[in-house]
Formats: structure tokens, C-alpha cells, sequence
């Protein structure tokens, strides 16, 4: 590797990072090297839609953050895991694909200033560019890209039901999150597609990298820790990364582009010298720009659980264990059928519980008891879950140093419930998920409420529970928060390039001003493909 130079080296080959690479090498004939931590492949079980619940808990292909004390959630650090393999979230998340609402788009082009870049409008091409949408086409969707998109190839008997009583209670049914207005119940769409007769993960990596296999002008070591961004005077100039114990750098001719994911792309500018002086200067780190905002801004969707047990057999309790497992794994591999080709989180309910237009909540049904590592205190049963997902939080948390050490994580402060607001919805949308399951048809299926549990109504009691079950929906954002000029708190600008070096962007979830109302995998990739249309052009090729 020693002495070869590629127009762009990138840190990080997740979501947003493999979209970009693989536009710069095949729209624009770049040449990209790609340095990631992770192994190349994944393992088989987290190619199928439900086999990625196995490795939630394991640190195969995650690495867990245990975030700091939170003295509002009773001194609780919830566990935030963050991907750690090629392909990124997308090679190791539950695939729902949700893009969010126009709005959010259209609220980071007010905040640039710029109207028209970055809104809906500029992302949707992006959005669609990477698409191969099984179902849906024109206005909204595109069938020419190499990401796949459908339905879950199974649905739960909790699923339909949770479709009827949603419209009963007035909730309009919703057949496209990503079309004209996300508002509604209904299935939601995954990254999964059919590949010789079998549905399988479509990932990153599948979609944009193995594609590319055999192209001179894309190369990628995975194994590849990046502890430092090699800068000289006043210009990103190369990479410095360990592959085992050998010591590596690489020099870009062109940039230096920083996906590491917003945890980690945070701790790589601060090891290099970018980020709060004084912060830097705590752990004697030389400061090469004073970039305040490096580490702030940090947004994450997160989430609190009404779980119910059922009377009878209902759910997805028990299938993958015993004889049932045998029987939904040959179900599977023989007709592509049966509970292995979903990932078992199929419906949800996009609304607003004070009644507004725009939907601030994001309430799951998950066809199980759903416990994790950070819940552990109801006994798996048959049963739901419907889980309240905050889309837009008004908290803001931070990413800082623990050491100056590469091989230490950073200290990430998640603040979960810090704005009374985000409580106040959240305690609003726990008491409707108790009417939903007042509703037919669960109101016959369900037998108790197991957590919090039906006794436990007052805001004081329900407002502990939230703080002892709160956990991520593993979206977190904003850590080098894009901004316009007289934003001293931005870290890059609306070119995605980092203020005060030159040859720098940041080309991931990390700059993300304000998160979107939904997943976060399709924004990561629309913001992987707008970047490379952005690099492109300021490297004198049309884009
Ligand atoms: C368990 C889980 C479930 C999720 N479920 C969903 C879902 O269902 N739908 C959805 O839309 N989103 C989901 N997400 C979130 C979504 O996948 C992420 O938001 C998205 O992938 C982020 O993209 P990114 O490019 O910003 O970062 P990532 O995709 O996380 O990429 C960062 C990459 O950088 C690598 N890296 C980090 N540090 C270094 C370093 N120092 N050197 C080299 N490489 C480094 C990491 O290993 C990783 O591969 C989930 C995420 C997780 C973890």
C-alpha cells in the first residue's frame, strides 16, 4: 500500500460511505480507497431479514457504547451499539428503509440559508438514484438502482391487527412512508430484496461495493482502525491507520473524507487536532483548528416500550428455537417463505399525539416480548411490543474524548429525555399505545399489560419507567453538524467541507443538522450520494 496515492481515501466504510465511493468510481472514474475497521463479510444468518436479531446483543459486528450516567434517567447510561463490519448500519441493522419527511430536508436547506440545497426537493434524485423498489415507482421512487427495496415477505397476525385498530381509532392506512405524506399506519418497506429465489439483505456493500469488484479505481482494506487524519499545514493530506499491529499511512491526492460514523468520525477529528481547543488541550493533543462544535449537536432517536402479553399463542415467541426453527428455516431456504423472510418489525404508526399534522412519533409493533440488553424485566412470553420512537428530539447530547488514546471509545453523552418536551410526547404516546391495545382486535388477544404495567398510570411513576426502559433506535446523528457561515457551532459547511483545513469533508451521519423524522440508513445514503455529486463538481466534473 506504502507510496500508491488515490484521489480520495475515505475513514469508515458504512452507509454513507460505500454510496459515495461508489458514485466517485463509477460516475465520475475517481479513484477511491476505502479504509475500514470492520471484517469484509458479515456472517450468513445476518443476510436474512430476521436473522440480524441474533447479533443485537453481540459485539460480532457492533461496538457497544455505554453511554455516561444519565442523572435524568436515575443515573441510567443506556447502550448505544454502532456497526462495526463493511457496509456499515446497513450491514447490520433491522433494514427498515425510511427516508424521513420533506420537511426535515426542507428545514436543513432554511438553516443553510440556501433554499434549494439540501432540501427535498435537491435529495430526492439521490434518494432514488440508489433505488430498486419492488413495489414502488415514479414520483417518489426509483427501479434502475442497485439497492433493494420491498416488503416483508411475511406478516405477523399482530401486524394486521395493528393495521385495524390504528384505523379504527382514525389513523389512515399509509401504503408508501417514503411517498407523498408519511402520516398513517401500514407496512413498512426494508432493504431487502430476492436474489435466486431467496430474500436477503441488500446492504452497502452488496449494492455499491461488490458491483465495483475488479475496478482498478476502488480499493478497500477492511481491518483497518484510522487513528489519526494526517494534516500539513492547513491541508488533510493522507491517513494514518493500524492494520494488526502494522502502522500504515496513505496520502489522497485530491481530499480526505471522514465517515466513521457520528460517534467515531467525532473522536477521529478530535485525535487529529480538530475540535474545542481547550477540550484537545486537556489530553495534550495539538490544535491544528478550533472547531467548537466537533462532539456537539449528538441527536438519536430513542424509544419506550408498552409490552402486553397475549392469551394465546401470538406473536413470534418460541419460532426460532426447537423444531420451529427447523421448520421456519426450511420454510425459508425451499419457498423463500415464512416468519425468516421478515425481520419481525413490520408495521408502524407514523402521528403526532398532540394532534398536529406532522407526525412526532414513530410507534412500532414488534410481534414479541421485546426485550434487549438494556431491558430485562418481563418474562418472554407470546405477546407485543408497541414502541414509542421520538422523531425529532429537542435534546441535544455530546461525543468528547476519554483519552488521546485511538484504541479507547469516546465518551458519549446521550441525553436521553433531556428536554421536558421530549418526555412530555413521548409519556403522551405511552398512554396511546395502552389505547391502541384497548382497541379490537387486540383488546380480545391480550391478556395483561406486562410493562409498565396497568396500575402504573400517574406521570411520576410513568416518567421513572420511561427513564429505567428508554434505549436507542440506534440513529445517532449531528455529532459535525453542517451549518451556515455565521454558525460558529457548524463544523463543515453546506460543501460538506470541514472549516478551518483544507482537502476535508465529512460525508456522513455526523453532519446532520437536524434528524430526520425516521430511520437513519436511507438519509446516510442520500447524504453519501449528495456528497459525491458536491466533490465532484468542485473537482471540475459535472455532476
Ligand atoms: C443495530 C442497528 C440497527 C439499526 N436499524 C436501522 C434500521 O432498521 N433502519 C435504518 O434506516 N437505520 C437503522 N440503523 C441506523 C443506520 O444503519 C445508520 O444510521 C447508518 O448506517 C449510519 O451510516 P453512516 O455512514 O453515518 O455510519 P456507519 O454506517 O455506521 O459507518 C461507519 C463505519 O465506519 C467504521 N469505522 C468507525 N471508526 C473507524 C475507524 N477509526 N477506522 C476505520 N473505520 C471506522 C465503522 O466500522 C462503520 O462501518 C441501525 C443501526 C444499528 C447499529
Amino acid at each position: 500500500m506504502a507510496g500508491k496515492e488515490y484521489d480520495f481515501v475515505i475513514a469508515g466504510g458504512g452507509s454513507a460511505a460505500s454510496t459515495c465511493a461508489m458514485r466517485l468510481v463509477r460516475d465520475f472514474g475517481f479513484s477511491v480507497l476505502i479504509l475500514e475497521r470492520g471484517p469484509r463479510e458479515t456472517a450468513p444468518l445476518m443476510k436474512m431479514p430476521a436473522g440480524y436479531m441474533k447479533y443485537l446483543n453481540r459485539e460480532d459486528f457492533l461496538e457497544m457504547h455505554h453511554t455516561v450516567p444519565q442523572p435524568q434517567l436515575g443515573g441510567r447510561g443506556p447502550i448505544v451499539p454502532v456497526a462495526r463490519a463493511l457496509g456499515g448500519g446497513s450491514a447490520v441493522n433491522a433494514m427498515v428503509y425510511m427516508r424521513g419527511q420533506k420537511d426535515d430536508y426542507d428545514s436543513w436547506a432554511n438553516w443553510l440559508g440556501s433554499n434549494q440545497e439540501w432540501s427535498y426537493a435537491d435529495m430526492l434524485p439521490h434518494f432514488k438514484g440508489v433505488e430498486q423498489n419492488s413495489r414502488f415507482s415514479e414520483p417518489y421512487h426509483g427501479i434502475a438502482g442497485n439497492l433493494r427495496i420491498s416488503e416483508p415477505g411475511y406478516l405477523s397476525e399482530a401486524a394486521e391487527d395493528y393495521m385495524k385498530a390504528c384505523q379504527s381509532l382514525g389513523h389512515p392506512y399509509n401504503p408508501d412512508f417514503n411517498g407523498e405524506r408519511q402520516n398513517g399506519v401500514g407496512v413498512m418497506q426494508h432493504t431487502y430484496g430476492t436474489w435466486n429465489g431467496r430474500k436477503e439483505r441488500s446492504d452497502a456493500k452488496k449494492a455499491y461495493l461488490d458491483p465495483l469488484a475488479g475496478n482498478e479505481n476502488l480499493e478497500i482494506v477492511t481491518g483497518a482502525q484510522v487513528d489519526r487524519i494526517i494534516v500539513e499545514n492547513g491541508r488533510a493530506v493522507g491517513l494514518a491507520y493500524r492494520v494488526g499491529p502494522e502502522v500504515r499511512t496513505v496520502r489522497a491526492a485530491r481530499e480526505v473524507l471522514v465517515a466513521a460514523g457520528t460517534y467515531n468520525s467525532a473522536k477521529l477529528m478530535m485525535l487529529s487536532g480538530l475540535g474545542p481547543a481547550e477540550h484537545l488541550r486537556s489530553f495534550g493533543i495539538d490544535v491544528l483548528a478550533d472547531l467548537p462544535g466537533v462532539g456537539e449537536n449528538l441527536q438519536d432517536h430513542h424509544e419506550v416500550p408498552v409490552i402486553a402479553a397475549a392469551k394465546g399463542k401470538y406473536g413470534y415467541f418460541g419460532e426460532d428455537r426447537g423444531l420451529k426453527s427447523v421448520i421456519n428455516g426450511l420454510e425459508y431456504l425451499l419457498f423463500n417463505a415464512g416468519p425468516v423472510t421478515t425481520t419481525g418489525i413490520e408495521t408502524c404508526l407514523f402521528y403526532d399525539p398532540d394532534g398536529g399534522d406532522r407526525p412526532t412519533i414513530q410507534l412500532y409493533c414488534v410481534p414479541i416480548v421485546y426485550l434487549d440488553r438494556d431491558l430485562s424485566s418481563a418474562e418472554p412470553t407470546w405477546g407485543v411490543t408497541f414502541t414509542s420512537c421520538l422523531l425529532r428530539p429537542k435534546a441535544r447530547g455530546t461525543v468528547k474524548l476519554r483519552s488521546a488514546d485511538p484504541g479507547d471509545k469516546p465518551l458519549v453523552n446521550c441525553n436521553f429525555f433531556g428536554d421536558p418536551d421530549d418526555l412530555r410526547i413521548t409519556l403522551a404516546s405511552l398512554r396511546y399505545a395502552r389505547e391502541i391495545m384497548a382497541t379490537e382486535p387486540f383488546k380480545s388477544k391480550l391478556k395483561v399489560e406486562l410493562l409498565p404495567g396497568a396500575a402504573m398510570t400517574d406521570d411520576a411513576a410513568l416518567t421513572k419507567f420511561c427513564g429505567q426502559t428508554v434505549k436507542t433506535n440506534y440513529h445517532p446523528s449531528g455529532s459535525l453538524r453542517m451549518g451556515p457561515e455565521n454558525d460558529p457551532m457548524s463544523v463543515v459547511d453546506a460543501r460538506l467541507k470541514v472549516r478551518g483545513v483544507d482537502n476535508l469533508r465529512v460525508i456522513d451521519c455526523s453532519i446532520i443538522p437536524l434528524i430526520p423524522s425516521g430511520n437513519t440508513n436511507a438519509p446516510a445514503m442520500g447524504i453519501g450520494s449528495k456528497a459525491a455529486s458536491l466533490i465532484a463538481q468542485d473537482h471540475g466534473k459535472a455532476a
